[in-house]
């Protein structure tokens, strides 16, 4: 009795590993009923791996595993090579703006598993002498990287070296206005959480350029070209680098370090909660 069960296991498995690897008939692993939410973007349902070469009811419906979503950050350092930026009191705008990017980049590919981190610059250069082209080469490290977003990191300064605390330029195009305020708003509110004081976000007209129904489009390059290729490109003014009151988040490297977190954290609170415009 024993060794006809044996001879009927053995014959059960090897139909089965037949079936499993049927060639012409339509291949049972594709019945099963799938489970799980698909990417709008990715309608077509996964194709089965060799792990799911199992038989319904006999060790369970596979359930289809879905990998995180990717996203993929651009850091703009602004400024860099024969254009330094603000300076006050030894310090200068475009290395600053380099050593926080890096900071940032740090604090989130060692924290997120799915996150991409470009930086459009890794030292004291500019990407072109002519600055125009410089700032649509900026936003252009976004595009032919198919970033989520793209975050250009300045410091402010002022006339009277009065003005202080944290401010961030959006674009005022209805294609990515919402959105790119809703991550200024996540950044600054972690500025604000060290202290800084939230100047909020900033849209502004440009004075000579004007869409086909002759609105002004961005004043800021980088706004307006983000703009212009729908995707979202913000300037944070992490704060001013000339106010005495905000001197403290930048002389010394755990400040600096303290307003990277936030950033970082900031960025990757717009992206998991409020960020739908790559969906769809
Ligand atoms: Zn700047």
């Amino acid at each position: 009795m024993k060794k006809i069960v044996t001879m009927a296991v053995l014959f059960a498995l090897l139909m089965l590993c037949l079936c499993a690897c049927g060639d012409d008939e339509e291949d049972d692993i594709h019945k099963y009923e799938k489970v799980g939410k698909y990417d709008d973007d990715d309608k077509n349902p996964p194709t089965a791996g060799p792990e799911d070469l199992v038989t319904p009811g006999v060790t369970g419906t596979p359930t289809p595993t879905f990998a995180p979503k990717q996203y993929v950050i651009v850091l703009d350092p602004g400024h860099g090579g024969k254009d330094p930026g603000a300076g006050y009191d030894g310090r200068v705008e475009a290395k600053l703006n380099l050593q926080l990017a890096n900071m940032i980049r740090d604090y989130l590919t060692t924290n997120y598993s799915n996150v991409t981190v470009i930086l459009t610059r890794e030292e004291n250069v500019e990407l072109d002498p002519d600055k125009g082209t410089d700032l649509r080469a900026r936003v252009g490290v976004g595009v032919t990287n198919h970033a989520d977003i793209v975050v250009s990191l300045h410091l402010n300064a002022s006339n009277n070296h009065k003005q202080h605390g944290s401010m961030v330029c959006i674009s005022k195009q209805k294609n990515i206005t919402d959105q790119s305020k809703k991550l200024a708003d996540c950044i600054l509110k972690r500025l604000e959480n060290l202290g800084l004081t939230n100047n909020g976000t900033l849209k502004r007209d440009s004075l000579d350029t004007f869409d086909d129904d002759g609105v002004p489009v961005d004043y800021y390059a980088i706004c307006r070209h983000g703009a212009a290729n729908n995707l979202i490109s913000i300037i944070v003014e992490s704060c001013f680098i000339d106010s005495d009151e905000d001197a403290v988040h930048l002389k010394s490297e755990e400040a600096l370090l303290e307003m990277a977190e936030a950033e970082a954290k900031g960025i990757m609170e717009f992206l998991t909660k409020y960020y739908t415009h790559g969906e769809g």
